[in-house]
């Protein structure tokens, strides 16, 4: 995937501190997102510029872009089978791509169900993640899941102390974390 293609050193802006390279990206009028109060993306950010340097702005567009198919795919693969012990076979349950990083959408676009995964860390990208598996359930098999056990209810998905949650709509109540 990171084969050297003609031009590869494009990826890369001159040496610049990560301060700099965050305000290049902040002030990119063609970036696909807002720095702006966003940690998590500014938690990325720096992992991306540890391993990368300054990297490009289309390139970040790019590294944004796998790191959430990556995602995705690995929470999917969590999941499903949690999803498939109570509904029975998802085979038809993926991760899908309807756009590639390009001119109308500098990321690209990832999605589980018909929800797009934006989140670039697990805890964001699992929320999405777990809601996109319970749309498609509800939308091809016209079930409701997960259930409370106690209540008999639909779950949804939360934060609850930094991890993706199940949470009853009855009394609010934390039933479990969703992955591990
Ligand atoms: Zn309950």
């Amino acid at each position: 995937m990171d084969d050297e293609v003609p031009g590869a050193t494009s990826r890369y802006r001159e040496a610049m501190t990560f301060e700099d390279w965050l305000a290049y990206l902040a002030g990119a009028p063609e970036a696909d997102f807002d720095l702006l109060d966003n940690m998590q993306l500014q938690n990325w950010l720096q992992t991306v510029y540890r391993e990368n340097g300054a990297a490009t702005l289309e390139w970040v567009h790019k590294l944004m872009f796998e790191q959430r198919k990556r995602l995705a795919e690995d929470l999917v693969r969590e999941l499903k089978p949690h999803a498939e012990s109570d509904v029975g076979p998802l085979e038809d349950l993926s991760v899908l791509v309807p756009e590639l990083p390009g001119t109308d959408f500098p990321s690209g676009i990832v999605t589980v169900g018909d929800v797009a995964i934006r989140g670039l860390d697990p805890a964001e990208a699992g929320l999405e993640v777990a809601d996109g598996v319970q749309t498609f359930i509800a939308d091809t098999r016209y079930a409701v899941w997960p259930l409370c056990p106690v209540h008999r209810l639909g779950l949804h998905p939360h934060m609850r102390d930094s991890r993706p949650s199940w949470v009853c709509s009855q009394k609010s109540h934390v039933v479990s974390t969703i992955y591990g």
